[in-house]
């Protein structure tokens, strides 16, 4: 899952070149400097939010122990927050509602990953 920290930097702003580095361009109708930066920070929020996005069950089961979770994303108004758990005695996964073990149906995914713990690795 990609940090933070990593999105920054794969979205980096250059005025100079007019687009950020991940290749989008500045909108041609944002004649100043603080409408580009404001433009590019509705970009790097857009991109981020699509970045922490998990499709499939195999990808939600590759995030740590106490990731947490807003799920489903589709009805956010009925998305609940869920938290990985990883028993490293017997090996078991899953995913606390509460205090209660629950699954992740398929067909309703997407999650969005709201927190996991290499964010402030
Ligand atoms: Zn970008």
């Amino acid at each position: 899952m990609i940090t933070l920290k990593q999105h920054l930097l794969a979205h980096r702003h250059s005025l100079g070149m007019g687009r950020c580095s991940c290749g989008h361009p500045d909108d041609p109708e944002r004649k100043t400097i603080a409408g580009v930066q404001d433009d590019h920070a509705a970009h790097v929020a857009a991109t981020w939010r699509e970045a922490r996005i998990v499709r499939t069950v195999e990808d939600l089961d590759m995030l740590p122990a106490m990731t947490i979770i807003r799920y489903p994303v589709d009805f956010i108004d009925h998305s609940m927050v869920y938290e990985r758990f990883v028993d490293s005695a017997t090996g078991e996964t899953g995913w606390f509602l509460g205090e209660e073990v629950v699954r992740i149906l398929p067909a309703s995914l997407p999650a969005l990953v709201v927190w996991t713990p290499e964010d402030v690795a």
